[in-house]
């Protein structure tokens, strides 16, 4: 789909997956203006049938990111219209329940040619899938941390708080360096006090400490993620206390359990957190909170259990 800066998206149409034509001077090329949008289509495991988890979120999450980085966005409607149409051009694609699901890419780009620093010209929203297994390579295993304290994600009026594309290379060098030594990911802290525990490269974290879940308030900097929220829902009518707060790196020494979510991680339990060279290890066993967690949540992605939220679209 196409539009310009001041106008609304159109509707769009299906198209086999290849290469896009881009101006050597589109906006998205020289000044960043890009946001991509993260999904995942699985089979139901009881019957037939697709369901996708909470694509109106992400739609509105991408409204904001275009709000902030000055683009035109799909309204909700377009937005998952278009998700719907893909996952249905690729449902044999989709791997059976329990082996994966297909993750669903939306993108939102300034296509159009501008070479003063000014807004593109013209926008165009795509939607592309591929059939995806576990993000991590150890799969449900847990997963080891590093705390990066010298690269920052994200800065206080910055773009941290919204899913552009120019928010992701400058984590890369940090992040091969981790998996260099052996590490799963990075852990980010605030740029301003740097003790504060921010997410890590790709997904949020939580934090079991007394018996209470903590996960650091979204200030703006860290990507309020979709998975966090429902996280934070599904772990509050399990009986659980959720605070959203700052989260002292400190608070990682004696923390009882650790773990990220996110769409592609879905919710990872983490065994070990190294920081400044200690190492400081948490329960990952079979009665980990985490454990918990990511039963009930995925209970609901692939219809276990009945919705009561509402969080799963029906695709067909
Ligand atoms: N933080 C960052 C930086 C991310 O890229 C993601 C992945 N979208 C998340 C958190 C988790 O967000 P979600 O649960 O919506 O996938």
């Amino acid at each position: 789909m196409k539009c310009s800066q001041d106008d609304e998206f159109s509707q769009g149409q299906l198209s086999r997956y290849g290469n896009i034509e881009l101006s050597p001077s589109a906006g998205v090329l020289n000044y960043g203006q890009g946001l991509f949008e993260g999904l995942k289509a699985y089979r139901k495991v009881n019957g037939s049938g697709l369901l996708v988890f909470r694509p109106e979120e992400n739609a509105r999450r991408m409204q904001i990111g275009a709000d902030r980085m000055c683009m035109p966005a799909p309204s909700v409607d377009q937005f998952v219209d278009a998700v719907k149409q893909t996952v249905l051009a690729n449902k044999r694609w989709i791997p059976p329940p329990g082996k994966g699901s297909l993750y669903v890419r939306p993108l939102l780009l300034g296509s159009g040619p501008v070479l003063g620093l000014a807004p593109a010209s013209e926008y165009t929203f795509l939607v592309y899938a591929a059939p995806v297994g576990n993000y991590f390579k150890e799969g449900l295993e847990p997963i080891n941390l590093i705390v990066e304290d010298e690269t920052f994600r994200a800065s206080p009026g910055g773009t941290g708080g919204v899913k552009t594309i120019t928010n992701y290379a400058p984590v890369l060098k940090a992040q091969l360096q981790a998996k260099k030594k052996g590490f799963t990911d990075i852990l980010f802290l605030d740029s301003e006090d740097k003790k504060y525990l921010e997410e890590a490269s790709s997904c949020n974290i939580f934090i079991l400490k007394n018996g209470v879940l903590s996960t650091p308030s979204t200030r703006g900097t860290i990507l309020a993620g979709i998975t966090r929220g429902s996280i934070i829902e599904i772990a509050r009518d399990l009986g659980y206390q959720v605070e959203e707060r700052l989260v002292s790196v400190e608070e990682l020494f004696d923390a009882e359990e650790v773990f990220t979510t996110g769409t592609a991680v879905v919710v990872a339990p983490v065994s070990s957190i190294t920081y400044r060279g200690q190492r400081y290890k948490y329960n990952c066993g079979g009665d980990a909170v985490s454990r918990r967690l990511y039963k009930a949540l995925v209970a609901i992605q692939i219809g276990q259990v009945e919705d009561k939220k509402g969080w799963t679209a029906e695709m067909d």
